[in-house]
């Protein structure tokens, strides 16, 4: 038999008559030389085999044509052709695969055997039809990047980023050379790809670049993106954008990926910052009011969800920044956070929503449990402590809310913990309080009352204005105006009941009459330089409230007021009552003594309301007493009011000070009065409060007697 380039099958066959079969029907056939141990292949078989190279063997030994098949395959193969040698009758059906190409294919050869020869011969039925769908798909790709590949070459090197090829045959990965700068690598091209990608990744982002791998290895995306850390051969962390687009096979198994990683540090970094200045708070660390928001609501939409969160306000916090600046205020703020992150190693969240407002969110839901986990700190918090120098008292108030039930959402958990919060500061002495709905519900019209007044004194002061009262001098039947009072008013539309005393009181608790009370200064003292700006000699008198007098500048601000204004002090009286002065007896008397040297009237108002004895009267700088409404009513009928008002009237004398008779609204009660020689009237016998436009209209007129 001759052995050419190619089987010469037609002579073969025409050697061998009964054998049968159209040589176009089949194509793949080998011929097996049993006694050389070699195959001839047809060139259909060639082509298939060795698809890769250009030129393709006709013969080769019966090893290298055994390596296509998988193991099991070639088993199969060698038992086959052992027992056709045995018994030799021909093989029809034997099941055989084929590794051709990167796929493994199903193949039947059928097996014909001369037993008057040497020779075997095979043909491979083979459904190749996905193999050279293949075939094409790789010599595609593979002409595709020969073709980008010197343009690649260019971007590998020009680019700022590490360019990546990740080819999923050979699990080998090739980057950039510029990568090499950064990643601990000997050589572009590494195997054990996915691996060795994963070790650069820092471990807590590996499951970040897994997860962004598997679409694409599961076939449903020919993209990737994932930003995460890398470890750098120097030790630092990189962040890095890494994005590729792929391909796949046509069983939709990866093939390759490639892509650009980019050094995205600097970017992250701004992001860091800004995140942590939208998510956190600046001066202590803790998250913020932002943060909690999102986070709860996140935790409640779990309706299952239980668990407290602990609403904490320093108690007097606001004097530290008073009496040390808002430097030591801060460093106060800051070891009560850290305080905060020692007690509660296993708190949720800890948030700081500003000022002295601290949160924390604890999983504990039972009262007796959150109780349990405040009781440390409440216990150190309170003690003395020593910082920069002074001693600090950190006492805090908590109001305890227990979701679900306290509120469904972060908004009415908040609201609700400053309903609590209110009372508690409000009427509680204790440090710790539960939310109950029933008793907030008075405390949220106040609770509103007060943001709305915050929200009116931010806009100018709006719904507020001063009104005031005539005081009158009454002798000999006739009477003058000589000062008057002036007197706050709000007319806030939600509120269209307020009363003043509610009104006062809330500005008083919410510490709100530290800015109204020097608006009412300033508005008093303008006006009062408006009145005496022919050279009169009017008085405007200001209440004072207790907080005011604790206001270290307060007395250089009425300073200023009057000099702005041009009112001589003489013509300014503050009025404060009896309760002010005597829960701060010293800084009360300082702030007298200081007004006093200014040229300033003092009034103690509402004189006998308070406390009932008179001996601390002597060491009081002060230049006027105004007797209230309770003992100058009915006093033409009231012995005992007699008695208080004329022992008044004679120690004011012996002091050498005024005398005001406060809510004189009787005739009877005037003429007592002037009977017994007192002639400073202030009350609705004569004038009722009154508008500045009118006050001002009306003094020119009212200046003299009769
Ligand atoms: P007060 O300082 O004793 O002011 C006098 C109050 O007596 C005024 O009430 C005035 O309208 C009222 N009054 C005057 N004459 C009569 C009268 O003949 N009969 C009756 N029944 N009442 C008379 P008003 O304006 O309601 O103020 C109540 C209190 O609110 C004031 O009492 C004062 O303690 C406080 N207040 C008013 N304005 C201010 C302010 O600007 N700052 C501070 N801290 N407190 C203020
Ligand atoms: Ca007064
Ligand atoms: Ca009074």
């Amino acid at each position: 038999m001759e052995k050419q380039q190619y089987f010469q099958w037609s002579s073969f066959i025409n050697d061998h008559e009964n054998f049968h079969f159209s040589v176009d029907a089949i194509g793949e056939i080998y011929l097996l030389d049993l006694k050389e141990d070699k195959i001839w292949l047809s060139k259909k078989l060639a082509d298939l085999l060795y698809y890769k190279r250009k030129e393709k063997p006709a013969q080769i030994s019966t090893r290298e044509f055994e390596s296509f098949f998988p193991e099991k395959s070639r088993i199969v193969f060698h038992q086959e052709i052992q027992r056709l040698k045995a018994d030799g009758t021909s093989r029809e059906n034997c099941h055989v695969a084929l590794d051709v190409a990167q796929g493994c294919l199903s193949a039947v050869s059928y097996m014909y055997y001369f037993g008057d020869s040497d020779y075997l011969l095979g043909f491979l039925s083979v459904d190749y039809e996905p193999t050279r769908e293949y075939e094409r798909h790789l010599e595609q790709i593979i002409s595709e990047l020969k073709h980008a590949q010197s343009v690649n070459q260019l971007i590998l090197e020009g680019s700022v980023d590490y360019i990546f090829q990740l080819n999923f045959a050979d699990n080998t990965c090739t980057l950039s050379p510029k990568a090499l700068e950064i990643l601990p690598l000997d050589s572009p091209t590494f195997s054990d790809a996915l691996d060795r990608i994963l070790f650069f990744v820092v471990t807590e982002d590996r499951q970040i670049f897994l997860d962004s791998m598997t679409p694409f290895l599961s076939g449903t995306s020919t993209e990737q993106y994932a930003e995460f850390r890398l470890r750098t051969k120097n030790g630092n962390v990189i962040w890095v954008r890494c994005q590729g687009k792929g391909l796949h096979d046509s069983q939709g198994k990866p093939l390759l990926l490639a892509g650009s990683l980019l050094d995205i540090t600097e970017q992250k970094e701004k992001e860091q910052r800004i995140r942590q200045m939208l998510y956190y708070d600046i001066l202590t660390g803790l998250k913020n009011r932002r943060s909690f928001l999102i986070e709860m609501d996140a935790v409640l939409q779990d309706p299952d969800e239980k668990g407290c969160i602990l609403y904490m306000d320093i108690r007097k916090f606001k004097s530290y920044n008073e009496m040390f600046g808002h430097k030591f205020g801060d460093h106060v703020l800051k070891e009560f956070a850290n305080m905060l992150r020692l007690y509660f190693p296993q708190a949720l969240g800890i948030y700081r929503f500003g000022g002295d407002e601290f949160l924390i969110h604890l999983k504990e839901h039972k009262r007796e449990k959150v109780l349990e986990r405040l009781t440390p700190f409440h216990h150190i918090v309170s003690k003395p402590r020593e910082l920069d120098g002074h001693i600090i008292y950190l006492d805090t108030f908590t109001a305890a809310l227990l979701y679900p039930e306290h509120g469904h959402t972060a908004e009415e958990l908040l609201s609700n913990a400053n309903l609590c919060l209110y009372r508690i500061s409000r009427e509680d002495k204790r440090d710790v309080s539960f939310f109950a709905k029933q008793n907030s519900i008075d405390f949220s019209k106040q609770y509103q009352l007060e943001n709305e007044m915050r929200q009116d004194i931010e806009h100018d002061f709006r719904h507020f204005r001063v009104v005031y009262q005539p005081i009158v001098k009454h002798e000999n039947g006739c009477s003058r105006w000589i000062g008057a009072e002036a007197l706050l008013r709000y007319n806030n539309p939600d509120f269209p009941d307020l009363g003043q005393m509610e009104m006062i009181q809330t500005l008083e608790y919410s510490g709100l009459i530290l800015p109204i009370g020097r608006w009412v200064l300033k508005k008093a003292i303008r006006e009062c330089s408006k009145w005496n700006n022919g050279g009169n000699h009017i008085v405007v008198h200001a209440n004072i409230a207790a907080q005011q007098v604790s206001d270290v500048s307060l007395v250089q601000y009425v300073k200023k007021q009057c000099e702005s204004s041009g009112l001589d002090p003489s013509n300014l009286t503050l009025e404060l009552t009896e309760t002010s002065i005597l829960s701060n007896l010293e800084t009360a008397v300082r702030f007298c003594q200081e007004l006093r040297s200014l040229g300033i009237g003092v009034a103690l108002d509402d004189f006998g309301t308070g406390y009932s004895g008179f001996r601390y009267l002597r060491g009081l700088p002060i230049s006027q007493i105004k007797v209230d409404r309770e003992y100058t009513s009915r006093l033409p009928v009231n012995q005992y009011n007699q008695v208080i008002v004329s022992f008044l009237h004679e120690l004011s004398q012996n002091m050498d000070l005024e005398l005001c008779a406060e809510g004189v609204e009787m005739q009877d009660e005037l003429d007592f009065l002037n009977h017994m020689g007192i002639s400073m009237i202030q009350g609705f016998y004569f004038e009722r409060p009154m508008e500045a436009e009118i006050i001002s209209k009306e003094f020119p007129q009212r200046l003299v007697s009769c």
